[in-house]
């Protein structure tokens, strides 16, 4: 009888240690990762798994996207979308910073597994990379300065000094939607935000998902003016061709969809500045890449 109790102690304490050691994610995770799922040998998921890493590239400087705070941990809507993905694996998320133009390199010369970085999926990109998702959608919007009542939207920008990043889709609709505006570019939109507040550009223009994102972290310096004009849904950059991995992508945002762990990841993040948040967009499961 003792021993039978001894024994049955022993392997609840055994569980509570798998529950507690896979529960490093917070609770973003399935909570139920004491065994590892398996995958296929020679698949992309089982060669992450025996690295131990889901090597993530993603925005440093975007809040409630991705943000590196001072403590080195980075955190946003992005990250805990990764954060999922690496648990559903097994395995711990390691980031490194993705500017725009580096998405794409990353992934083809194998520096990250995948992007996850306000990742805009199209047909230009599908020729070198391939997207999971889309997992989140917004379109491309105007920040200015608070006390600025000039610029009130796109048409405003006619003639004006306009700031965006290198290699992201904003800074070349710019270039047709406003032929007259003067672009500059920076490789992250917190340069971008700071020429701004130094009078050194009249606006910046990306994303309205990022510029909300910088306003929440500077209400009393920017505002963001008229309503968006374009579509960008987001996707999760893998390499080309790996149909195995992005489907095991997709699959993960779907489970994530159904039970709420995407919600949470969204809540935690954007939902702490916004009201009103948006559904998941339905998984889109091209098959004609490029
Ligand atoms: N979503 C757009 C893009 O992928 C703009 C945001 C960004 O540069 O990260 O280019």
């Amino acid at each position: 009888m003792r021993l039978r109790t001894a024994a049955a102690l022993a392997a609840l304490a055994l569980t509570l240690t798998a529950c507690g050691g896979g529960d490093e994610q917070g609770d973003l995770g399935s909570g139920t990762p004491d065994t590892k799922p398996t995958f296929e040998a020679g698949t992309t998921m089982a060669r992450i798994q025996s690295a131990g890493v889901l090597k993530v590239g993603t925005k440093f400087d975007q809040p409630l996207y991705g943000e590196k705070q001072l403590s080195g941990d980075v955190e946003g809507f992005d990250v805990n979308v990764a954060k999922i993905l690496a648990d559903e694996l097994g395995v711990q998320p390691e980031f490194t910073e993705a500017v725009s133009k580096n998405r794409e390199p990353f992934i083809q010369n194998g520096t990250v597994d995948i992007v996850v970085a306000t990742y805009t999926i199209n047909d230009k990109r599908k020729q070198v990379i391939d997207f999971a998702g889309p997992y989140y959608v917004t379109g491309q919007s105007i920040m200015v300065k608070k006390d600025d009542s000039a610029i009130t939207d796109k048409a405003g920008l006619a003639g004006k000094r306009v700031c965006s990043v290198e290699g992201s889709t904003p800074a070349e609709r710019i270039k047709t939607e406003v032929p007259t505006a003067k672009l500059t570019t920076f490789d992250t939109y917190g340069k971008c935000a700071e020429a701004l507040k130094n009078g050194q550009t009249d606006a910046v223009t990306t994303d309205e998902a990022i510029l909300l994102g910088l306003v929440s972290k500077s209400p009393e310096d920017f505002q963001v003016v008229g309503e968006p004009f374009s579509e960008e849904p987001y996707g999760i950059g893998l390499k080309k061709g790996d149909q195995p991995f992005r489907d095991f992508l997709n699959d993960t945002l779907e489970k994530a969809y159904e039970d709420g762990r995407w919600e949470k990841a969204l809540k935690d993040t954007v939902g702490t500045v916004q009201d009103q948040l948006p559904s998941p967009p339905p998984v889109d499961r091209y098959t004609a890449a490029g």
